[in-house]
């Protein structure tokens, strides 16, 4: 059952009135569904095993990490990196900010070294992905948003990949949301065969191989370099994936439950600050929600955004442009 609850009044500006609708009766922003029921289509009892077998998998791959045998500090340091430049390169700038909101414009080459970044974390297709979150945006905290946590809690952070829905999962409910990514046969390739699924092993072995590599600098032993390589594999890759999924699914559960508020948003978005030191700036989620397209998540001073500063570093070298800026600052593209 769907029920609803009226806003209290609040101080707080309104977001870009283009984003918001207004309740006809009151003239207030639209009530927030305090609970909702699943999103409509979702199939509760049909199961995507490939999605549910991948993460349980992946999850006890990361385990042997925390035995002795396999812990390194420069395994944990090839952790945090990744997370930076898989995770946070891969899916905030590539996945979130340019492709879903087109927040830059950036050569098509880098384009796409960016998308093949991004699959590393085995987070779907580009495609898939932006399917999704445009849903999201579309529908944020009411019928049918595919995550949000009003359902539960934990349906907002994993539940929600497990079980069918045709909206986000199958090829015509994606197209349906990405025609601009289908125009592109790069993308439109990584729709139709599973090559791009390779490059997970692919990066893999790189990283491993690496820390071969160095653990026979180091240590001048094969066994040394042994050691090195399977902890650069468990802590590089195993924990980097399983890491950088909870941060993506902590923006669509903690900050849309947890946190405080810089605009009134038809929706129960959050300013969280763990998730946005975590995720490099993704946290400042009530203010992207409240401006969808800007480049820059944090609005205030203190709102850190790592991921703005590193499309800001691609600029300075010539790989962005036009970035749009919050409506709050003025200017809209630099
Ligand atoms: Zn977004
Ligand atoms: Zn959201």
């Amino acid at each position: 059952m769907t029920t609803t609850a009226t806003r209290p009044v609040s101080p707080l500006p309104a977001a870009p009135a283009n984003e918001i609708p207004m309740d006809p009766e009151t003239g207030a922003p639209a009530t927030v569904a305090r609970k909702l029921d699943l999103p409509e289509g979702v199939r509760p009892y049909v199961y995507r095993w490939h999605v549910i077998i991948a993460i349980a998998l992946i999850h006890l791959a990361a385990v042997p990490a925390f035995f002795p045998a396999f812990f390194s500090w420069s395994g944990v340091a090839v952790m945090v990196f990744g997370i930076y430049f898989w995770g946070m390169i891969g899916i905030n700038v590539c996945y979130h900010r340019l492709l879903t909101h087109k927040g830059f414009v950036t050569p098509k080459w880098f384009e796409h070294v960016l998308a093949m970044i991004a699959v590393c974390n085995l987070e779907g297709t580009p495609a898939a992905w932006v399917a999704a979150h445009r849903r999201h945006h579309q529908h944020s905290d009411h019928q049918p948003d595919p995550h949000s946590p009003l359902v539960n809690f934990l349906w907002g952070h994993i539940l929600w990949l497990f079980v069918e829905n045709p909206h986000v999962d199958t090829a015509e409910g994606v197209k349906k949301y990405c025609v601009d990514l289908f125009r592109d046969p790069f993308y439109k390739s990584m729709e139709e065969n599973k090559l791009w699924l390779l490059l997970y092993p692919a990066h893999a072995v790189l990283i491993t191989a690496l820390g071969f590599g160095v653990g026979l600098w180091s240590t001048g032993t094969t066994e040394g370099a042994w050691s090195l390589a399977w902890s650069w594999l468990f802590w590089g890759v195993f924990v980097r994936t399983v890491a950088v999924w909870h941060i993506t699914w902590s923006v669509n559960s903690f900050t849309h439950t947890f946190g405080y508020r810089n605009y009134e948003t038809d929706e129960d978005s959050r300013n969280n600050w763990w998730v946005a030191i975590l995720s490099g700036g993704e946290g400042w989620h009530n203010n992207h929600h409240a401006d969808q397209r800007a480049a820059a998540h944090g609005h205030k001073w203190w709102e850190f955004d790592l991921t703005y500063w590193t499309i800001r570093g691609f600029r300075a070298v010539g790989l962005a442009k036009e970035l749009v800026q919050p409506k709050e600052w003025g200017e809209r593209k630099i």
